[in-house]
């Protein structure tokens, strides 16, 4: 995790600010955008620069404040004001290579603009959804960037109306939109509904046609949980890891897929499948993330009795040697992860590993943390040309049937949900850290929802929650403020 960055709730301040520091945005948690290029000439300057944590292609000129400025990285140019048309950047003409710098990364800043489509869907989807909306437009109204938020119907909601778990106008809007945010969809309601209409088809419909190959669940401890968890504090007070699980392909999709009719009995089928490319992105994905992390992967699979982990194993071995050497990587088999996770999970920085085994894994390390009410999950789609990927974000757990009208729903999930779009679709690291330090906050200040509540601990609704992490924004952002301009002022001798 990164350091405290400063953060202001009055834009202008703020993008200076995000300028100023921008180096963490492009070091520390790099967004798995593409690579491109920024080319700024600044007078007779003219610099390109290598931007791969970056969002966006930009060219701009400046010296004489002409901007032409073009994205092509998944954003929207916003109409600029008119001061910001006119106006002369002034001595650009000879500024040092740091100048330079923030002035690009100043238009930039700028001109960010994202489309989001929110799908609460069923259950406590909805009520969590609510929540996250609200830390939404709190972004919006405080700091640079813009979000589009469009709102439809998927699972059992959707059934209900269209006779489909999802329609095809809101695939259409899913595939056109920078990310999607999920709820959660099912619940004894539709329990008759024709297998093909289930509520979860609209889920399955989304990963498949967004082509959603890789699902990251991070498991992180927050201390002030560290005593909720079934394991000691000692244990997984500061536990910080990342399954990432491939998601399309192995044994879930491969085919044949039947049960038959032996003449003395049934025989079941289900075939695990994997080929190289499959294996390639996945490995990618997991050390490209380790590199923004603790740089250490352990792959996971069963080579000692699955030609698939043989193949798992190669694949993997050959993209860190030729791709990735700096990363250490660690085979590991996937029953001797299970045991490990519980033992010891903080050895563990990325683990990546297939479908099954990922399945098994990740809600394994989810109850290391406590409840599933506190787990976020991204799932990302292949780098188009342009460097954009399709990227779905939704909490680990379901529609909660139970106490779904009752606003008991924890929020945390789907809120930290909406923090992995941030970092891994919109390169908002800074947003996305004062985000995860706002929920901090929050449980430290003994705020808990029922699947969390402990002595001595207040009991809160799902709203009551919610606008605790408003709050605890509004003061994280002044904080950092304060600490902004206490930096800045002249210093007296
Ligand atoms: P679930 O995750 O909905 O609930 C399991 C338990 O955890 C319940 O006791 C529930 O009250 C609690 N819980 C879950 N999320 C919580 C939160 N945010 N705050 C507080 N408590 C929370 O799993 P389930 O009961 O097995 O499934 C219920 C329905 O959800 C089923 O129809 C299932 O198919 C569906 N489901 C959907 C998804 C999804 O949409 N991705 C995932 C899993 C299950």
């Amino acid at each position: 995790m990164n350091g405290l960055k400063p953060f202001s709730p009055n834009p202008f301040f703020h993008s200076m600010m995000s300028v100023l520091h921008f180096p963490n945005l492009c070091q520390g948690s790099r967004p798995l955008r593409s690579r491109k290029q920024a080319n700024v000439e600044c007078g007779d300057a003219t610099e390109a620069s290598r931007h791969d944590g970056g969002l966006k292609q930009a060219n701009v000129e400046c010296g004489d404040a002409t901007k032409a400025s073009r994205h092509d990285g998944g954003l929207k140019i916003p109409p600029l004001d008119k001061g910001w048309e006119n106006a002369r950047v002034p001595s650009w003409n000879g500024a040092d290579r740091l100048q330079r710098w923030q002035a690009r990364h100043l238009m930039e800043v700028f001109l960010s603009e994202f489309n989001l489509l929110l799908l609460p869907g069923d259950g406590i989807g909805p009520e969590v959804m609510a929540e996250t909306r609200r830390v939404l437009e709190w972004f919006n109204t405080h700091g640079e960037h813009q979000f589009h938020l469009e709102e439809d119907l998927v699972g059992g909601a959707a059934y209900d109306v269209h006779g489909v778990a999802i329609t095809d106008a809101t695939m259409e809007k899913a595939l056109q939109a920078d990310a999607v945010l999920f709820g959660a969809v099912g619940g004894p309601k539709w329990d008759e509904v024709p297998y093909e209409h289930r509520p979860e088809a609209g889920l399955l419909r989304l990963r498949k046609e967004l082509q959603l190959f890789a699902n990251l669940r991070p498991a992180i401890c927050y201390p002030a949980l560290a005593d909720g968890s079934p394991l000691k504090r000692e244990v997984v007070e500061g536990l910080d890891i990342l399954i990432v699980r491939e998601l399309t392909g192995g044994v879930y999709f491969g085919e044949p897929k039947e049960i038959t009719e032996t003449g003395n009995g049934k025989r079941a089928v289900d075939t695990q499948v994997y080929e190289t490319y499959e294996i390639e992105r996945i490995a990618r994905v997991a050390f490209d993330l380790a590199r923004k992390r603790a740089n250490r992967v352990h792959s996971a699979e069963k080579r000692n009795v699955m030609m698939t982990g043989v193949l798992w194993h190669e694949v993997v071995s050959r993209v860190h040697e030729e791709e990735f050497p700096d990363v250490t990587l660690e085979h590991i088999l996937a029953d001797n992860c299970a045991m490990q996770l519980v033992r010891w999970p903080k050895q563990f920085d990325v683990i990546v590993t297939d479908n099954l085994f990922g399945d098994i894994l990740s809600d394994a390390a989810a109850m290391l943390t406590g409840s599933l009410g506190m787990l976020p999950s991204a799932s990302l789609g292949a780098e188009d040309d342009k460097g954009r990927r399709k990227a779905l974000y939704e909490p680990v757990h379901g529609s909660a049937p139970d106490i779904a009208g009752k606003g008991q729903a924890n929020p945390i999930a789907m809120i930290g949900s909406l923090g992995m779009a941030l970092r891994y679709s919109f390169g908002m690291v800074q947003e996305a850290e004062l985000l995860d330090r706002a929920i901090a906050d929050v449980l430290a200040q003994g705020l808990r929802t029922a699947d969390i509540m402990a002595e001595g601990m207040t009991l809160v609704s799902t709203r009551e929650l919610g606008q605790a992490v408003l709050d605890a924004l509004a003061a994280q952002a002044r904080k950092d403020a304060g600490q902004a301009q206490e930096a800045l002022a002249p210093k007296s001798i």
